[in-house]
């Protein structure tokens, strides 16, 4: 019996490298590792020797004997990643064959310590925590402006995801390094470039990103991050408004899905969860029963991922709204392994949206192919107009959430690309000495282990500079005598 790769596989490829047979995959340097949603066991290859469960940091590998419930559909997920393909004439002609040794950490042996301050402690700033800690003698000061480290890991990651919020501990261990020194609650400026031999910017991108629609800053109309800070106790984010009965999210990537579960989630599953007592409360007391997710396109290209909307499906309480013949067509024709066909079981219903969410019941409406053109509202939101087959249609919601995607935010005394709300860069250089890593350097896209790779690019790119005399301190002969 095989083992198999579950939902909360965050796609570090840890597991890839412990695994005695090669059979992970796709490999960080097979073509679908950037774009995967997690990774797969061969079941035909793996020799149950457990390696790999011992290796992830999110308790996501199981023997696939052992799953229960809505995780046993992992045994087919895994095993369809490599049904019929030739993965080894096509996808990777390394497959199942180890990759060449790499020797990019070694420094020459007489090399004086970097001084390197790493601004950012989520998941990116960590990633480079990690690789210059184990792979070079570099000391390090992690900056974070927060007084709790972690990033979206701690403020971002739904509470009721205790096991991808466990890869925290993973990091949690640097924080006693005695190369590292951690300052937390201090906002980094452009000041630190005088003071390290290198800066690491990791700091996020989690501004909104707008739609351009009319209406959509009126009150009641809140981005992501509100909704996400607040139920994750988030110190800069206040209380949220639950009195409506609809909420519209519009976007529906995993973000999106996030925010529906937990506003219509039963409040006793997720006591014993992260949830800050107070949102726990005001969750008991809410008065949202439907949460109303609208997707620009149809079920076949969805933003979410196939784990998270599994994970949704197999709680109940989701319908899908029949407004349009492309939908039921698109889940009829899916095959399995399509994301369409994961709503195949799910209700759908035509749905009368002038009319308030019906009573005794908690849930989420799907409704594909519905970009909104304007938000309606004096004072405050009370409705969102939506594009349809036949014609336009208001659906009345007391609260609106912009879940369409984040971007970063400019960071002072470096450039800015305004497009895409990143922080230009080749492969983590900003300029000698100054470098970014995670959603700031490649924008908003990937999950907690896509910045794994991204952090060790960056990492390599510092170390090269270093190598080759490239970084401005040290090329004026100032070494370090304070830090900041
Ligand atoms: C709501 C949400 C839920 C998610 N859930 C999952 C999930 O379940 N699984 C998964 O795999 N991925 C998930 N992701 C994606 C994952 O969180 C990101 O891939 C990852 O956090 C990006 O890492 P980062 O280090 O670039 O940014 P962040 O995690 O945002 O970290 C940036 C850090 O920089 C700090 N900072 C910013 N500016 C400064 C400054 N000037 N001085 C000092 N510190 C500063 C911030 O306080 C923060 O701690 C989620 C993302 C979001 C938005
Ligand atoms: S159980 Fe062993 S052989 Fe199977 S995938 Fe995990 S590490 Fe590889
Ligand atoms: S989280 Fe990492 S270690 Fe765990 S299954 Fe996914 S890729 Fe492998």
């Amino acid at each position: 019996m095989a083992f198999a790769i579950t939902q909360t596989c965050c796609a570090d490829a840890s597991c890839v490298s412990v695994c005695p047979v090669n059979c992970i995959h796709p490999t960080p340097d097979e073509p679908d590792f950037g774009h995967t949603d997690m990774l797969y066991v061969d079941p035909e290859t793996c020799i149950d020797c457990g390696a790999c469960a011992d290796a992830c940091p999110v308790d996501a590998i199981f023997p696939a004997g052992a799953l229960t419930g809505p995780l046993r559909a992992y045994e087919d997920i895994n095993a369809e990643y490599y049904a019929g393909r030739d993965v080894l004439a096509s996808v990777a002609p390394n497959f199942h064959q180890w990759a060449p040794p790499s020797f990019t950490r070694i420094l020459p042996s007489d090399f004086t310590p970097l001084d390197v301050a790493v601004v950012g402690s989520g998941p990116a700033g960590m990633y480079a925590v990690e690789d210059l800690l184990l792979h070079t003698n570099s000391r390090v000061t992690l900056i974070d402006r927060l007084p709790v480290p972690g990033g979206l890991i701690r403020y971002g990651v739904a509470p009721d995801h205790p096991s991808t919020k466990k890869i925290g501990e993973t990091f949690a261990r640097f924080r006693d390094h005695p190369r590292l020194r951690l300052r937390l609650g201090v906002h980094a400026g452009p000041e630190l470039a005088g003071r390290h031999d290198a800066v690491i910017y990791a700091v996020g991108a989690t501004e909104a990103r707008r739609l351009g629609v009319p209406g959509e800053d009126l009150p009641g109309s809140l981005p992501a991050a509100t909704v996400v800070g607040w139920y994750n106790g988030h110190p800069d984010v206040a209380a949220v408004d639950l009195s409506a009965e609809r909420v519209v999210v519009v976007g529906a990537g995993n973000v999106a899905l996030d925010i529906a579960r937990i506003l219509t989630a039963d409040p006793d599953s997720l006591a014993g969860t992260s949830i800050a007592p107070a949102v726990l409360e005001r969750l008991r007391s809410c008065k949202v029963r439907e949460v109303v997710v609208l997707a620009r396109h149809g079920p076949e290209t969805a933003a979410y991922t196939r784990p998270e909307l599994l994970a949704l499906a197999a709680r109940g309480g989701l319908v899908v709204d029949a407004h349009d013949s492309r939908i039921a067509a698109a889940v009829d024709a899916a095959t399995a392994g399509e994301k369409a066909a994961l709503l195949r079981g799910v209700p759908r219903e035509a749905i009368d949206w002038s009319a308030p969410p019906p009573d005794g019941t908690r849930r989420v409406v799907l409704r594909f192919h519905s970009a909104p053109i304007a938000f309606r509202g004096d004072t405050e939101v009370r409705g969102v107009v939506v594009s349809g087959p036949v014609g336009d249609v208001e659906i009345a919601a007391g609260r609106v959430v912009r879940a369409a995607g984040f971007r970063g935010a400019p960071v002072p005394g470096l450039p800015f690309d305004e497009d895409t709300g990143t922080v230009p860069n080749v492969a983590g250089r900003v300029a000698p000495g100054t470098y970014v890593a995670g959603w700031i350097k490649r924008g908003p896209a990937g999950g907690i282990g896509a910045n794994k790779t991204c952090a060790r690019e960056t990492v390599g790119t510092l170390l090269e500079d270093a190598v080759a005399g490239r970084l401005p301190l040290r090329r004026k002969g100032k070494r370090l005598l304070g830090r900041a």
